[in-house]
């Protein structure tokens, strides 16, 4: 089976794929847009996949937005698309705290508002978003204030990180009952003209190594946003595609999800990595093997409109 892998999508196999799957999961950045900019004929193939009858979801790893400010990124760029069919990290950190950890009690968040405005929308209150400066000189770091009900921290993105921070993480986590849950582990984000920077992987890692403990991540690869769509909407698997543009979070998504794949080089990852995976006889790293790619998901658009 893995010889068939990584096959470059064209021509006839295009129409072949799309009548194979009944549902399709678009990661975002780096395959629908690049940062502000969205991708040239993205919008076009969600709408005609839409129109084909086919369900559409987005799923983000980027935990900055709520799903209301998503869709409304996505209709100023001409997506046909409701804020239910989104699934970023800030909505289903909340989900997975409420459902799956049933957290009674606060949240310590290292994140943004847009997690908090998610947390409170399943009824979570949390303390920590904002600017953290502690009062006093000299600062006895082990013995902040703490608030007694909060029972989990939680790591986003958060461009206000900092040592207090992290010291007030490092404090609730060693309670060994608080529970401990991150967004993503995406090390580096890429921007245009081989720009890059930290990613909200390197503020998990920075409390992960302060706590001596390990986090739950909740975005992919971690199968918890698909089981939450699917929850949600009866997805079949099988009749399933997942595009996304990074090997290590998409593509192993889906890969661990038993969903078709489709890689998009718009964004973060190569062929040239792909294959290094394939060739690599390493069964771990078969995850990040794509069944098919394309230069960019316009390449869909032929098959849709003929
Ligand atoms: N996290 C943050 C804070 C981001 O800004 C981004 C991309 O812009 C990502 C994660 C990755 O997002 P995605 O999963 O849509 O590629
Ligand atoms: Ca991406």
């Amino acid at each position: 089976m893995s010889g068939s892998k990584c096959t470059r999508l064209a021509g006839p196999l295009v129409k072949q794929l799309l009548e194979s799957v009944d549902t399709v999961l678009f990661d975002c950045d780096g395959v629908i847009w690049r940062g502000d900019q969205a991708i040239p004929g993205a919008s076009q193939v969600i709408n005609l996949l839409k129109e084909r009858g086919k369900k559409v979801f987005f799923v983000t790893n980027n935990s900055t937005k709520t799903r209301k400010m998503y869709a409304e990124k996505m209709s100023a760029m001409g997506f046909n698309v409701t804020e239910n069919e989104v699934f970023g990290t800030a909505y289903c950190c909340a989900a997975y705290l409420k459902t799956i950890c049933k957290l009674e009690g606060k949240v310590y968040l290292v994140g943004s508002p847009a997690m908090r405005h998610e947390l409170e929308a399943v009824g979570i209150q949390q303390t920590g978003v904002g600017p953290d400066h502690v009062s006093g000189k000299p600062i006895d770091w082990a013995n902040v204030p703490l608030d007694p009900d909060v029972k989990a921290v939680v790591v986003g993105f958060d461009e206000h990180f900092s040592y207090t921070k992290l010291n007030r993480a490092l404090q609730y986590l060693l309670q060994k009952d608080c529970l401990f849950v991150g967004t993503n582990r995406d090390t580096r984000l890429p921007l245009e003209g081989g720009k890059a920077v930290p990613g909200t992987g390197c503020l998990l890692q920075a409390v992960e190594t302060a706590a001596q403990r390990q986090a739950q991540t909740v975005g992919k690869p971690n199968h918890f946003m698909f089981d939450c769509l699917a929850a949600q909407f009866g997805v079949e698997r099988e009749r399933c595609l997942m595009v996304g543009d990074r090997l290590d979070t998409d593509i192993m998504l889906g890969s661990n999800c038993g969903l078709k794949t489709l890689l998009t080089l718009t964004g973060v990852s190569t062929v040239a990595e792909a294959q290094k995976h394939q060739e690599s006889g390493c069964a771990e790293r078969q995850g990040m093997v794509p069944d098919y790619y394309v230069e960019s998901i316009a390449d869909l658009l032929p098959a849709l409109q003929g």
